[in-house]
């Protein structure tokens, strides 16, 4: 959704409280596209601070599906954002040393492109469904959390070979 800020900067009051809500169903950062299984309406707060200048604050939270890094099962990941910046709207060309802020367009505010960016820098480096996961078979892809496929996954040592020996011996007792 897109919030006009026109209201507010023209206006005779100083603060405006937006509810606001995000529309995407997923999030997609070019490489991986993660549905979002849960998000919440929130209240975006702003305060006119200056002559095209608005301080904006809100927080909320998001669920996303992200797969385990090991066994690829879908991870319900809760990721919390809160944003407190200024916008400088009209901003002129040498302006060039702020960085630019994608989410704005005109005197508009996308969303969106806003929470998108705040989430995108909080998805956990590492996703695991369990400490303990298992992972895949590297051999045939069975999932070894659900079943044990009986693949010969052992890269061994050949200074292990005896011990495995020994414990064949010992199976077949
Ligand atoms: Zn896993
Ligand atoms: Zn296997």
């Amino acid at each position: 959704m897109l919030i006009d800020f026109r209201e507010l900067l023209s206006g005779s009051g100083n603060e405006i409280s937006y509810p606001a809500n995000i529309d995407m169903t997923s999030l997609d950062d070019g490489v991986n596209k993660y549905p979002v299984i849960r998000k919440e309406p929130f209240v975006i707060q702003a305060y006119k601070t200056g002559k095209d200048k608005v301080q904006i604050q809100c927080e909320g939270s998001v669920t996303l599906s992200i797969p385990c890094d090991r066994c690829l099962e879908p991870v319900e990941i809760n990721i919390d954002f809160n944003v407190d910046d200024v916008i400088e709207f009209n901003k002129t060309e040498s302006d060039e040393e702020q960085e630019e802020k994608d989410y704005i367009d005109g005197y508009n505010l996308d969303v969106d492109r806003l929470i998108f960016g705040e989430l995108l820098v909080s998805i956990p480096g590492k996703i695991l469904c369990r400490e303990d996961c298992k992972g895949l078979c590297p051999v045939c892809g069975t999932n070894l959390n659900v079943a044990e496929c009986g693949c010969d996954r052992d890269v061994l040592d050949p200074r292990m070979s005896v011990f495995k020996d020994i414990l064949n011996n010992f199976k077949e007792v």
